[in-house]
């Protein structure tokens, strides 16, 4: 049987590199690349406020642990932002996970709701609306709602736990969807704006199924529930394919992820031409019409229903 290179037995083995690794090696090798991450990409400076948005699943619950542990050698201050949604027997677990490590580990734990920011819970909104995907609703509501929270605690960053195949499956969700301008602003905005906080995705080149393994390894309290409506989202059916691609053909995801790092310059250099941004009329938020598009979500789901 094959063995660890320091002659252990392995606890697991990457096909993408053809690796056998022992528990103490995998750890070493994931917290290597998890530093790498962040240092290549210069992600976090000294003295940064990193906001992290933690939903309380396995992903943000590791990303809290790898910030709290580079923080050590590195002085930034983390605070964390979970967004409710309000999707009842779902969210409450995850939010009870997340406030208690954060107490644990002495973060400062801020939670936002969709209730009292936009009026309605998530469960709302998906009974009003049956014959939408709530997935698209939900996204633009989060994404809104964490810049602005973040903003208002004052972080000069926003970390989020997106891996690597979140994000394979966002770039090929993008071309399958015929949206190449959205490739063009997935890493950073098209146009620069003091309201947008920096975002960082410091699990981003992190394959999940590794999040996952190291979350067990180092005994890591997190909530396994997965989101009810998740079953309706589009994600779904790519996440599939490309688990299928990977298993085929080892080292898929890192190639989806590496191909839009190579094209990223000209899409940004083809996409930027033309583009504006003013300000919401509504909230007053960076927009690029008049209505921001998360004005645009609430005053739909807030609409009056016959
Ligand atoms: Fe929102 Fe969809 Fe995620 Fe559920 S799976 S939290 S509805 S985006």
């Amino acid at each position: 049987m094959d063995k660890c290179h320091c002659g252990a037995e392995p606890s697991v083995f990457l096909n993408y590199s053809n690796a056998h690794l022992c528990q103490q090696h995998f750890i070493h090798m994931f917290d290597k690349r998890f530093r790498a991450t962040v240092r290549n990409n210069q992600m976090i400076k000294k003295n940064d406020r990193v906001a992290i948005g933690l939903s309380g699943g396995k992903d943000s619950m590791v990303l809290l642990h790898s910030l709290a542990e580079l923080k050590k050698d590195l002085p930034f201050e983390l605070v964390a932002i979970t967004i409710d949604e309000g999707i009842k027997g779902y969210r409450e677990k995850t939010i009870k996970v997340a406030k208690a490590e954060c107490v644990k580990l002495g973060v400062e734990h801020f939670v936002f709701s969709y209730e009292k920011e936009a009026g309605k819970t998530m469960d709302e909104i998906v009974s009003d609306n049956s014959e939408d995907i709530p997935c698209s609703h939900c996204g633009v509501m989060r994404r809104y709602l964490l810049n602005r929270s973040a903003r208002e605690v004052n972080a000069t960053k926003m970390a989020t736990g997106h891996n690597l195949d979140d994000m394979a499956q966002t770039i090929m969700m993008n071309i399958m969807r015929n949206e190449p301008a959205r490739l063009a602003r997935l890493n950073e905005p098209m146009l620069k704006d003091a309201k947008f906080v920096q975002r960082i995705r410091p699990l981003m080149v992190t394959p999940e199924r590794e999040v996952a393994i190291y979350a067990i390894m180092k005994d890591i309290e997190l909530e396994r529930m997965e989101c009810p409506y998740a079953r309706f989202a589009f994600r779904g059916h790519i996440r599939k394919m490309i688990n299928e691609a990977e298993e085929k053909y080892p080292g898929t995801k890192f190639k989806i992820v590496n191909s839009l790092l190579e094209m990223e310059d000209a899409l940004r250099a083809k996409y930027s031409k033309g583009a504006v941004l003013s300000a919401c009329e509504k909230c007053g938020e960076p927009s690029s019409s008049n209505l921001c598009m998360y004005c645009k979500t609430v005053k739909f789901v807030n609409r009056k229903l016959v």
